[in-house]
């Protein structure tokens, strides 16, 4: 038997294609797209179809819908955060954060990622595997309609290297940003990546008008490469031309993150170099005080470390900020939750 396809998937040309070979009207399409998107997970739910439609849809296709594993509210902000499980038995986790501007949500593009950034939760290589476009858009419905939260913004900041997993997040994008479908429009979407330069130079061709975050954490080679695995790869003399050339081709100023880790880079002479890095460039620091992973020696900088860096960099021209943590009495930083999960299910 032919595999069943993830109809959700499929982008609005593609379902025509589909209900052609299935021999019924082109105009149908517009209509399942739109109950999909609504978050319907069962094809006899689709009440203007007729009912052999519905049928032959059934056999030929099937409908992606998560689990709620895990649910955390937080008692401070409202922050919700999930962990879903998927059809293989793996899981992801979600946030949703409520800000004044409306509520964003925090989508993993991958289960389990393979950087091995070693501030992270998230590095879990054996369990890793790339989400589908339907999966990640599962995300967005299901935490909407579970936490009866509107989401007006999306960040992909959750477990997962998006341009590690580029055609299913490239597919997403399409499909959440849809007129028919949920209809969230590039400007209210930001994409953060590790920095693997030649996938930059690849969605510079696309020419978006999301947001480019860039996960920076260090001012020069050598404490980067500790950090982070995938500067050995694409050290700083690559990144930052890629990130230059980017802004160039898009207008789009990109923004660098990066974690305040106590004692490691946030010394007077990390933001000297920091300055001397991105002196110049029309872009955007934000600096992300460390979220405290359990187990790990890298601690969050002090306050007044943060703010004599900010300080710094912003008396120098950089346009710098601190981002508010959100969720600190759950475990709101990627990967935790899922960690948590696995551990519990383990004993
Ligand atoms: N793989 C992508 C996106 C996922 S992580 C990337 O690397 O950009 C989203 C952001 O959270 C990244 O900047 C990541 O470096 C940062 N991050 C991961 N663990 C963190 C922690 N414990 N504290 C603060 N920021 C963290």
């Amino acid at each position: 038997m032919e595999e069943k396809i993830s109809i959700k998937t499929l982008l609005p040309s593609e379902m025509e294609a589909l209900l052609l070979s299935l021999g019924e009207p082109k105009y149908r399409a517009k209509q399942v797209f739109h109950w999909l998107h609504q978050g319907i997970t069962d094809f006899s739910d689709m009440s203007d179809l007729p009912k052999a439609l519905r049928q032959k849809l059934d056999d030929a296709c099937f409908i992606t819908r998560p689990r709620i594993l895990r649910k955390q509210v937080s008692q401070r902000d409202g922050t919700v955060k999930y962990l879903f499980g998927l059809a293989d038995g793996n899981s992801i986790e979600t946030v949703v954060m409520r800000y004044e501007h409306g509520n964003s949500v925090c989508v993993s593009t991958q289960a389990g990622c393979k950087m091995g950034c070693v501030f992270c939760a998230s590095f879990d290589p054996k369990k890793s595997r790339n989400l589908t476009s339907a999966e990640i858009l599962d995300e967005v419905m299901f935490a909407q309609s579970d936490s009866g939260l509107h989401i007006s913004n999306i960040v992909l900041m959750g477990t997962g290297e998006p341009l590690d997993n580029y055609d299913n997040v490239m597919r997403f994008l399409q499909l959440v940003s849809h007129p028919e479908g949920m209809n969230i429009g590039m400007r209210h979407i930001s994409l953060s990546t590790c920095g693997l330069v030649p996938m930059i130079g690849r969605l510079m061709e696309e020419k978006l008008q999301l947001t480019l975050s860039v996960s920076l954490h260090a001012p020069n080679d050598a404490l980067r490469s500790q950090l982070m695995p995938v500067n050995r790869r694409y050290p700083l003399d690559e990144l930052i031309p890629a990130c230059k050339t980017y802004f160039e081709q898009t207008g789009r100023r990109i923004s660098f993150e990066y974690a305040m880790i106590g004692g490691v880079n946030d010394t007077p002479e990390c933001a000297r170099q920091l300055i001397r890095l991105l002196r110049g460039f029309p872009c955007h620091v934000n600096l992300i005080p460390l979220n405290h992973v359990e187990g790990s020696p890298l601690i969050p900088s002090t306050r007044d470390n943060l703010r004599n860096f900010q300080n710094e960099l912003l008396k120098n021209g950089l346009n710098a900020t601190v981002r508010r943590s959100l969720g600190g009495d759950i475990a709101a930083s990627c990967g935790q939750l899922r960690r948590q999960y696995d551990q519990e299910v383990a004993q």
